[in-house]
């Protein structure tokens, strides 16, 4: 079973979410699909190894071959390759690696050469295994990235998404058998979580919503989720003594009693609705 763990907004606690429920059931594995700035490990402190390069095939250009014809500028859709007069400038940065330059040229002046854009970690205790995705300062593609995290998915797995509703967020869950939407009680984390629910529904996958720092703000998450037929699954308070233990970089599940329990009757839930084995 694969559950994503995804919010419309950063800062709402989905990495806090995610980490007390696979540390609450156990044998669990975390791919933090966060690859700008993944914090996972902030909660379980692994030492972590690096596990592979991340690259995408980018053109290069051989310029005895190439007649300027200018087909590859032309095919490109995201601009990552300028005519000079007499060169054709790649901006690799810009290149998403989709290889449609090399099919158009018919002088066969392109071949694909890897650029890294970023790494995936990995680090373990005895219950837990954390792949990391991390994208190199100044790289502006997540997707392939997370694409190749979620190679390590098994059947117990985690999934930390990234904050937002653009391609990064949508690619993290989208082969998921359930999303957790966490949400805070507030206009805007209401927004977002409107924008997320639209994203869910349209991909089919069943879901449910956590409301965090619950007693800040308003009702109106409440009221939202009541009028659309959406399961509130559980509700995390505002409370000093979890932002303390959350500021230690200390899963609250280890410190407060009863809410591994609370995480593990969750965990159960979604294991029927989804008829989900582990
Ligand atoms: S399509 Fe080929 S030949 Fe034409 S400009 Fe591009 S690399 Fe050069
Ligand atoms: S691989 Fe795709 S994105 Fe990159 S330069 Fe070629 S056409 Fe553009």
């Amino acid at each position: 079973m694969i559950i994503a763990v995804a919010s419309g907004k950063g800062g709402t606690g989905k990495t806090t979410v995610a980490t007390n429920l696979a540390i609450s059931i156990g044998k669990a594995r975390i791919l933090d699909c966060d690859v700008e700035e993944p914090n996972a490990n902030i909660f379980l402190k692994f030492d972590m190894e690096k596990k592979e390069d991340v690259n995408v095939l980018i053109p290069s250009i051989d310029k005895q071959k190439c007649t300027l014809c200018g087909d590859c500028v032309n095919a490109c859709r995201y601009n990552a390759l300028a005519m000079l007069p007499k060169d054709i400038l790649l901006f690799p940065e810009l290149c998403h690696g989709c290889g449609l330059c090399s099919m158009v040229c018919k002088y066969d002046a392109i071949t694909e050469v890897p650029r890294k854009i970023g790494e995936i970690l990995y680090g373990k205790n005895e219950e837990i295994e954390l792949y990391q995705g991390l994208l190199n300062i100044g790289e502006a593609m997540a997707t392939p990235i997370i694409k190749e995290l979620k190679k390590y998915s098994n059947d117990m797995t985690i999934i930390d998404a990234p904050p937002g509703n653009a391609c990064p967020t949508m690619e993290a869950i989208i082969d998921s058998d359930f999303v957790i939407l966490v949400t805070e009680p507030t206009p805007f984390g209401l927004h977002d979580l409107k924008i997320a629910v639209s994203i869910v529904r349209k991909f089919g996958i069943p879901f449910g919503v956590i409301i965090n720092k619950y007693g800040i703000g308003d009702d109106g998450v409440e009221k939202y989720c009541e009028q659309e037929g959406i399961r509130i699954m559980m509700k995390i308070p505002h409370s000093r003594e979890i932002a303390n233990l959350y500021s230690k970089g200390i899963p609250f599940v280890e410190k407060m009693e009863g809410w591994k329990e609370r995480f593990i009757e969750l965990y159960e839930e979604i294991k029927n609705e989804t008829g989900g084995n582990s």
